[in-house]
């Protein structure tokens, strides 16, 4: 800042010289040329007068000198010694020379041409006139008058000094005047060099300059401020283009991250996966293999009873990995989306009580009532037969096997609406141990019990996995929700 004040004072500065350095050369001139006009105009007057009286003294004293009239021409020498101008009065008749002066102790008298020249230079003090007097053509005396400028010089030269005061006094208000002048055309400028410092400074493009003063700066700022107008239209682009690029980042990270995520999700989920399978596939290959190993080593000494337990094992161990394999191959094309559906329409209340009849066995067994709905609806739909009869198998199964004897199973039909579409909804509801409220949403993953019946040695945990598939992939729903009191009930909608 303190370099550009310097610069803005070092304009003015220059600035002001220069105007005051034009109004004083023209003052100077103007006055040296009216003094010297002056001087020169004046003196000539001066002259012209002098040349008047002496020629009016000459005609004057003609008469009086031709008549002797000593009188005459006494009271025309005392009339002309009253003037201040005159210094000296001679008149030289041809034998006479009467003299008249004023005090002057050593009064100039000139004799010949060049004293009179010299003593008549414009600068010098006094101007002295010979004339001759004639009477019929014939030279009868002569006048010789010498004039004092004194009064002239001293008019001249007050003249001069208020010549010089008017001066002074006029450089004075010139200066003011290149001051005041100069001050007008550089503040707009030094205005402008401050707001393109700050600019430049603070980096605020908001700025805008005021446009005033001579063409060149307004023109000057007008064009600052369009610059302005476009730095600001670029650094808002660069603005938003960088906060796109940085929102363009934070979503990329985001995305990379959430894949990172799922990739190491699903590197969990296929080591637990792998895990379970292991664990799944070696517990009933275990056991036929043992039972194989068992039956011959023994064969020739076991009884015939132990035999057949023998083979009633390695029989329920190889159901147990026929279904788990079944069961894996189903998820596995559900999942890859190789599941064809043989769609039909059905009763879907005909295909439910075929599976009841299926598991009536069980049922029995656990002497577990089961219960219809009164109300009839028309539970017509097009499904695939098949694998809607395994989702239902499985539910069935589920409910009878965590449910205690003697307790009781209820299944429903509904008719309503999914996804603006007629749907129909059944329901399995059982009294048995039931799941915790958390994991009514996980038990539909694979391989995932409820904390309620890990202990127990039951399924696999692919059932509730492979009805998610079956339902999805027919466009419907399948959740599970607790019963009050006891229980769950899990429900499924197909649309008609
Ligand atoms: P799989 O059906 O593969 O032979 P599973 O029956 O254990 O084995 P799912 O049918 O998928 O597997 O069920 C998963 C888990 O959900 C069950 O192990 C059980 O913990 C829980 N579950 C399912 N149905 C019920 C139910 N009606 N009452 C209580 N818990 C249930
Ligand atoms: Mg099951």
């Amino acid at each position: 800042m303190k370099k550009n004040n310097y610069k803005q004072w070092e304009l003015k500065k220059r600035l002001t010289l220069v105007i005051f350095a034009a109004v004083f050369s023209v003052l100077i001139l103007s006055s040296t040329l009216f003094i010297i006009a002056n001087y020169f105009f004046s003196n000539k007057n001066f002259e012209e007068n002098a040349f008047d009286i002496t020629r009016s003294v000459a005609s004057r004293i003609e008469a009086a000198i031709v008549f002797d009239d000593a009188v005459t021409i006494k009271e025309t020498f005392d009339q002309l010694l009253l003037r201040t101008d005159i210094r000296q009065v001679n008149v030289y008749l041809d034998d006479r020379y009467l003299y008249v002066s004023k005090g002057e102790t050593n009064p100039p008298i000139y004799f010949n041409e060049a004293e009179l020249c010299h003593a008549n230079s414009l600068f010098s003090k006094v101007l002295s006139i010979c004339h001759s007097v004639t009477v019929e053509g014939k030279i009868i005396a002569h006048t010789y008058l010498v004039f004092t400028r004194d009064k002239l010089f001293k008019r001249q030269y007050t003249q001069i000094y208020i010549l010089i005061v008017s001066i002074m006094i006029s450089l004075l208000l010139s200066l003011i005047f290149a001051s005041r002048v100069s001050d007008t055309l550089t503040s707009p400028l030094h205005k402008l060099a401050v707001l393109a410092d700050k600019v430049a400074k603070e980096k605020r493009f908001n700025l805008r300059g005021k446009v005033y003063g001579t063409q060149e700066v307004r023109l000057l700022t007008e064009s600052f401020n369009q610059m302005l107008d476009e730095i600001e239209t670029k650094d808002d682009e660069l603005l938003k283009y960088t906060q796109n690029l940085e929102q363009a980042v934070e979503e990329r990270t985001n995305s990379l991250n959430h894949a990172l995520e799922q990739a190491t999700q699903a590197n969990a989920v296929k080591s637990a996966f792998l895990a379970n399978m292991s664990h799944e596939l070696r517990t009933p290959l275990h056991g036929i293999l043992s039972f194989a190993r068992f039956g011959i080593k023994n064969y020739t000494t076991a009884p015939p009873d132990k035999l057949l337990r023998y083979f009633d094992r390695i029989n329920t161990s190889g159901e147990r990995l026929h279904v788990l394999l079944n069961d894996l191959l189903d998820l596995s094309k559900l999942e890859a989306g190789q599941m064809e559906l043989d769609k039909q329409t059905t009763s879907l209340r005909e295909i439910a009580i075929n599976c009841v009849a299926e598991q009536d066995a069980l049922l029995l067994e656990k002497k577990l009532t089961l219960f219809w709905d009164t109300e009839k609806c028309d539970t017509n739909a097009s499904f695939d037969r098949s694998r809607i009869a395994q989702v239902i198998a499985n539910l069935l199964s589920n409910a009878i096997k965590f449910t205690e004897e003697g307790k009781s199973i209820h299944i429903s039909f509904a008719l309503t609406h999914y996804q603006n579409q007629a749907a129909i909804k059944m329901s399995i509801q059982d009294q048995g141990i039931g799941i915790h409220e958390e994991e009514l949403a996980l038990v539909f993953d694979q391989f995932v019990q409820s904390s309620k019946t890990k202990t127990d040695a039951g399924g696999t945990g692919l059932g509730l996995a492979i009805c998610k598939e079956i339902i999805a992939l027919h466009n419907g729903k399948i959740w599970a929700e607790s019963v009050v009191g006891g229980g769950t009930k899990f429900s499924f909608l197909l649309p008609v």
